[in-house]
């Protein structure tokens, strides 16, 4: 029951043998530059959260990308907060993000970062291209900005402030960070093309006025860098040399280049953009998911229906499930859905190696064995991990009392069903073969409580007579030594593959799934589990793997919240298709 909850990766930084062939795209651009001696040998890249949210499964693709990258080929990658934002960002963005990269094994040793770092040299480069009559302060409203930039379709309109003296422009962007302008009232602005077919490169803002607190920087500024900006001069300063983004930053990479160009900047960084992950059933938006929390769809950042590493993590996914995820579905250049039941597959594969077995009755329903003398207990031996020989064997209680799983007894059987029914033998997995005898029902209502049954004392497990045919094993546990316990039964939090994008435009939380949770209480546990720590991982035989809920268990009195069912969609959906 002692699995560590907190592995850390230990291969990383070991550098790739030059023979292999990369393995994707980017790594075949990091292998060609090496080869060709850019940057002279050097590789640098960098995660850039904004810390406006928790981060979820699509920023681990990015996260193991980026830090793959740096390990593969012996470079480096820095954590950095793309915090230029005050608004919206939150200290505790920040240390649940870093919590969260270290949680999925990947180590930024010294170098943290913060684009508020740079605030005074971003200011500088401002100044900068004030003074190189490539940036002006322009007075229009925000509303007028965006009627004069035109569409796609048709040029925009130059501003009438476009022309403004240098001496106006370097006066007015001093004012500007003085706080002498309400927020709105100018804005800085670079000037390039306001007839460029990319709608990115007509005179962007590059500087706004906003009177926030900014988490790090307190009231020390009240203007704020855009994003374009401040992300490629970060790169700069940092040394980055292959600045990895998302596909949607594609057709500002003129832009991203563009103040590289202006600019006398200490290195010249290099973007790259690859496809997003999108999942099925899922949001992956940090907006769409605060949207979740704020409007109480789900307990928190942290719930385990949440696609966020938080969430994830206390559902009971393992780094290395999620990173053998992150290497599967692969980098490309084009958007694609990877299916959820893959990621589910990921997990599955990796508890299955290392989640010990044990016995769990969520749905109780009492047997007494007849002939097995009242008040005699004995001692069963069980493996602890078919998979796994060194995971030991562990002792259960066996007695006249049991539980077993309700859905494993049908007092009017159904053709396939083999399972206990009157009359019918079942083995009683580690123990014998017991016999429905006689059922119990409550008088008033008709319902089953119990089912009274006879034991063959041959049959124990391991006893030359064991191997009589029964057609079923199901579990129990003995009911005066189990454990009370609460299972939670989580399903996918949408009912829709791509809530994000309905056709007819409907919200994505009309999508919400009713029975997303199912809560079962007066669960009946086998012993061990009395001891099992907060984040450790168990297969409940035959329903599926869980994990003891960190927050909400008590001592004696275990939480489990079902990480992923044992049923493997994926593998039949991969068979199909190795069939077909
Ligand atoms: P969101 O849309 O969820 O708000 P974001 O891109 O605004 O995401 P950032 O904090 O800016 O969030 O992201 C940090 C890094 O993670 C960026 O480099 C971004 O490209 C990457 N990233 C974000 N979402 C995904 C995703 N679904 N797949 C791959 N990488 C992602
Ligand atoms: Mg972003």
């Amino acid at each position: 029951m002692d699995l560590p909850t907190d592995e850390r990766r230990t291969d990383a930084g070991e550098k790739r043998a030059g023979n292999e062939a990369p393995t994707d795209f980017i790594r075949a651009i990091v292998s060609k530059d090496l080869a060709a001696g850019k940057n002279r040998g050097r590789v640098a890249t960098r995660f850039p959260p904004e810390p406006n949210g928790y981060l979820h499964i699509g920023h681990a693709k990015s996260i193991c990308l980026n830090f793959g990258i740096a390990a593969d080929f012996g470079g480096t990658c820095n954590l950095r907060f793309d915090d230029t934002n005050p608004t919206k960002e939150d200290v505790e963005y920040v240390e649940s993000i870093q919590e969260d990269v270290r949680w999925l094994g990947f180590d930024w040793a010294d170098r943290l970062y913060y684009a508020s770092d740079y605030f005074e040299r971003l200011y500088q480069y401002g100044v900068e291209l004030i003074r190189r009559g490539k940036a002006y302060v322009c007075s229009l409203s925000a509303d007028e900005i965006r009627t004069y930039r035109g569409t796609l379709t048709e040029p925009g309109r130059d501003s009438p402030y476009r022309n403004r003296s240098l001496e106006e422009n370097l006066d007015l962007f001093a004012r500007m960070r003085a706080g002498e302008f309400p927020d709105g009232a100018h804005v800085l602005r670079a000037k390039i093309d306001m007839a460029s077919p990319n709608i990115n490169l007509r005179d962007p803002t590059i500087y706004r006025i906003r009177k926030a607190h900014h988490h790090r920087t307190g009231d020390a500024w009240c203007i704020y860098p855009m994003y374009d900006f401040a992300h490629g001069l970060s790169d700069a300063e940092e040394g980055i040399t292959h600045s990895i983004c998302t596909l949607e930053f594609e057709d500002h990479r003129p832009l991203y280049d563009w103040f590289l160009d202006q600019l006398p900047v200490p290195f010249r960084p290099q973007q790259i953009e690859f496809a997003r992950l999108n999942l099925s059933y899922t949001v992956l938006s940090k907006r769409k998911l605060l949207q979740l929390v704020t409007g109480g769809h789900v307990t928190g950042w942290d719930d385990p229906r949440m696609p966020t590493l938080s969430g994830l993590r206390r559902r009971g996914y393992t780094p290395e499930a999620i990173r053998a995820f992150c290497d599967a579905i692969g980098v490309a250049k084009r958007d694609s859905v990877v299916d959820i039941a893959m990621l589910e597959h990921c997990v599955r594969e990796d508890l299955n190696r290392r989640a010990p077995r044990v016995m769990a009755v969520l749905r109780p329903l009492k047997v007494v064995i007849e002939n097995y003398p009242a008040g005699e207990v004995e001692t069963l031996e069980a493996v602890n991990n078919p998979e796994d020989a060194s995971m030991g064997t562990r002792r259960l209680p066996f007695a006249r009392e049991l539980y077993i799983e309700r859905d494993d007894f049908r007092e009017d059987p159904p053709k396939q069903f083999f399972r206990l029914a009157p009359g019918r033998e079942v083995r009683l997995r580690y123990a014998y073969i017991i016999k429905c005898v006689g059922v119990v029902k409550d008088e008033r209502t008709g319902e089953v409580v119990e089912l009274r049954c006879t034991y063959d004392p041959e049959t124990r497990s391991g006893a030359p007579a064991a191997n009589r045919k029964v057609k079923a094993t199901i579990h129990w546990v003995s009911a005066a030594h189990a454990i009370d316990g609460e299972a939670r039964l989580y399903d996918r939090l949408f009912v829709n593959e791509n809530p994000g994008a309905d056709k007819d435009g409907r919200d994505f939380t009309t999508f919400l799934n009713p029975r997303s949770l199912e809560v079962m209480s007066g669960c009946r546990l086998e012993p061990s589990l009395a001891q099992a720590a907060p984040g450790a991982r168990v297969q409940f035989e035959r329903l599926g793997y869980f994990c003891v809920d960190p927050i909400d268990s008590a001592p004696g009195r275990p939480v489990f919240n079902r990480t992923v069912a044992l049923r493997d969609t994926w593998a039949k959906i991969e068979a199909a298709g190795k069939a077909g």
